[in-house]
């Protein structure tokens, strides 16, 4: 766009002073109808460029910088006055500026060339009277080289502060800049847009092994295979370390997956991707941050894939912040059960976020959340929940005056690490009348893995002012354990997957052992989620844990169901009469008179 708009803006101006000069040049020799023709035809090529440049194939520019050539040699050989001529000859600087300004150096330097010798040929061999010496060229053949020059050295400096020096590909910086254009392009046309953002797999472990020039060498061999691949159109560059950043104008997100597929399988060592298409009013920000979420997906799911991160999801972004702001978020809430006493006395709640969308109906809790992070819907979408399940938590808390009921409640990790966090936990629950000690955040252990110093802060702070923190998912994430005895945290939440794994017909996992005796060893409570037999409760029980959650028990409910689910049974939760499947006596349940006397819960702690 800018080649096509500076060449035509040089043909354009070349062509209106032609004109003016054969207008007000005094002289009756030469041949000024043929100066005038080439100073239209200057003018209406100048104007074709400016209307439809954009659409012409970089190769035809190379006709238009050298026709611009000959149209000045003619007026500059044909002009009848010989200051006219002379002026005329200083448009061959416009010619070389032009060339240095859009092509490489080796076709630039050719098209200089050709100016210099038709410029140093055409004044002293002009049909008009007087004649001009052999050296009257050398001034304006001089000037355009000098001007050709300077100008390709400068733009290669400011174009070179956008280009990776490693691959020859844009940078980052190219790459944003690159983007803004095609958004804006895109805007203009409506045409479609996609990006893809690829990493190789595991390239730190070629660095660290076979050192910095042998993975300098693969990010080498990897962009000459994919430049081989990818048309001319299309924008590959090195978005950073061993990220590529492909910017495909026109394509869908379906023809962006066929192309990423054939990109990766060009790679023998494997490569994640995570592919995006643009969407009218997205900013290049939005659209990076998509395809960014599409790789991380990929690379959790195992790497060596290619994730689609659809742009449809943004109704659904757009639905979400509506219920928001609408307050139309519902909150439901799963019991958390002791597992003494024959097991099922609900000794705390944890507050679910329930919503329904119309856009996508199918999308889980889990998908809601991802999308809320993603769209940074997340802090209030918390909040409100949190605000809910407090107030909730009170209702409860009123309509069972002798239980000391516990409040769990999820936080995103994206959430916790806001300054400012802690603070407006504390106001939600002076707000709302909830005692701190009562209140339970469950932070994911993948979460608090890409923890950050104001995350933990705002965990000590809330520790400090009688929160306890919760590790949610205990044993799917990425902390070491030796991490787990410097983490703020006082409650483990041992993953579903590792309860799920508790048959009759095998034995109990290990490591649910080794996890319960770690815990004791630090001590931290422990709650099991996920329990859905009565086989795994008995494992469990015999194991040491103390606490559970899980369909067994209780699925979640509204409030409302809840108190009345707690008012029938007497604050116990699951099917009554709960035996120990590895054969312990159940002595209160099945049993009306060994329950405990009132609907009394106990607190976790
Ligand atoms: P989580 O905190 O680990 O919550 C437990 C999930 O397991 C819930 O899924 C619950 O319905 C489900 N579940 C409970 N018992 C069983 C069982 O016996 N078997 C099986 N298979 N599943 C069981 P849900 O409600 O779909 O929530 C999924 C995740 O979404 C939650 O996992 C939590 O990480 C997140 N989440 C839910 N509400 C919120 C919220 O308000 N804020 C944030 N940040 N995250 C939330
Ligand atoms: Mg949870
Ligand atoms: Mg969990």
């Amino acid at each position: 766009m800018v080649m096509a708009r500076t060449t035509g803006a040089f043909y354009v101006i070349g062509g209106l002073l032609g004109l003016l000069i054969i207008a007000v040049a005094p002289g009756e020799q030469g041949n000024p109808v043929v100066v005038s023709i080439a100073a239209v035809v200057a003018l209406v090529l100048g104007i074709t460029l400016l209307l439809w440049g954009t659409r012409l194939p970089h190769v035809v520019y190379h006709v238009y910088v050298a026709l611009a050539t000959v149209l000045v040699t003619v007026a500059v050989l044909e002009f009848p006055n010989t200051v006219g001529a002379l002026t005329l000859a200083t448009f061959y600087a416009f010619v070389a500026c032009d060339a240095a300004l859009f092509f490489a150096w080796p076709p630039a330097a050719a098209h200089i060339a050709f100016v210099v010798v038709t410029c140093l040929w055409a004044l002293p061999n002009r049909s008009v009277y007087p004649e001009l010496p052999w050296w009257s060229g050398l001034i304006p053949a001089g000037c355009a080289v000098g001007i050709g020059v300077v100008v390709g050295i400068l733009t290669r400096m400011a174009s070179e502060a956008d280009v990776d020096v490693l691959t020859g590909l844009l940078n980052r910086r190219g790459f944003d800049r690159a983007l803004n254009t095609a958004i804006q392009h895109a805007t203009r046309t409506g045409n479609g847009l996609a990006l893809v953002l690829v990493d190789l797999d595991r390239f730190q472990k070629i660095n660290d092994h076979l050192g910095h020039r042998a993975g300098d060498a693969v990010l080498q061999r990897v962009t000459a295979m994919w430049s081989k691949i990818i048309t001319p159109e299309q924008l590959l560059a090195r978005y950073g370390g061993d990220s590529f950043a492909l910017l495909l104008p026109g394509s869908t997100e379906q023809a962006a997956i066929l192309l990423t597929e054939k990109l990766r399988a060009a790679v023998a060592a494997g490569c994640s991707a995570g592919v995006t298409s643009w969407q009218q009013g997205e900013s290049g920000s939005l659209l990076v941050s998509r395809a960014d979420v599409g790789l991380y997906r990929a690379k959790q799911a195992g790497r060596n894939r290619t994730v689609l991160e659809s742009a449809r999801q943004l109704p659904l972004a757009a639905e979400l912040r509506d219920a928001i702001d609408r307050d139309a978020l519902d909150v439901h809430y799963q019991p958390i059960v002791s597992l003494s006493e024959g097991g099922g006395k609900a000794v705390g709640v944890e507050a679910l976020l329930r919503w329904s969308s119309s856009a996508q109906p199918e999308v889980t809790t889990e998908g809601l959340i991802r999308v809320a992070e993603e769209y940074d819907l997340i802090s209030d979408l918390d909040e409100l929940v949190l605000r809910k399940a407090c107030a909730d938590a009170a209702r409860l808390q009123s309509t069972f005056a002798q239980l000391a009921l516990t409040l769990n409640v999820n936080v995103s990790g994206l959430e916790l690490a806001e300054t400012g966090y802690a603070d407006r936990v504390s106001e939600i629950l002076a707000n709302t009348g909830w005692p701190a000690q009562q209140l339970v955040l469950e932070v994911t252990e993948s979460e608090l893995a890409a923890e950050s110093h104001t995350a933990i802060a705002n965990l000590h702070v809330l520790r400090d002012r009688g929160v306890r923190i919760a590790i949610d998912d205990f044993g799917t994430g990425y902390s070491s354990l030796s991490r787990l005895a410097t983490l703020p945290s006082d409650i483990l939440k041992v993953d579903q997957s590792f309860v799920a794994a508790i048959r009759s017909d095998s034995p109990a996992p290990p490591l649910l052992g080794v996890i319960a005796a770690l815990s004791s060893a630090l001590d931290l409570q422990v709650i099991a989620e996920g329990v859905e037999t009565e086989y795994q409760a008995a494992v469990l029980t015999e194991l040491g844990f103390a606490l559970a959650q899980g369909y067994h028990y209780s699925d979640s409910h509204s409030v409302n169901d809840l108190i009345a689910d707690l008012n029938r049974n007497q604050g116990r939760v699951g099917p009554s009469g709960t035996a120990n499947a590895l054969g312990a006596s159940d002595t209160d349940f099945g049993d009306g008179d060994a329950r405990p006397a009132s609907n009394g819960w106990v607190p976790l702690a």
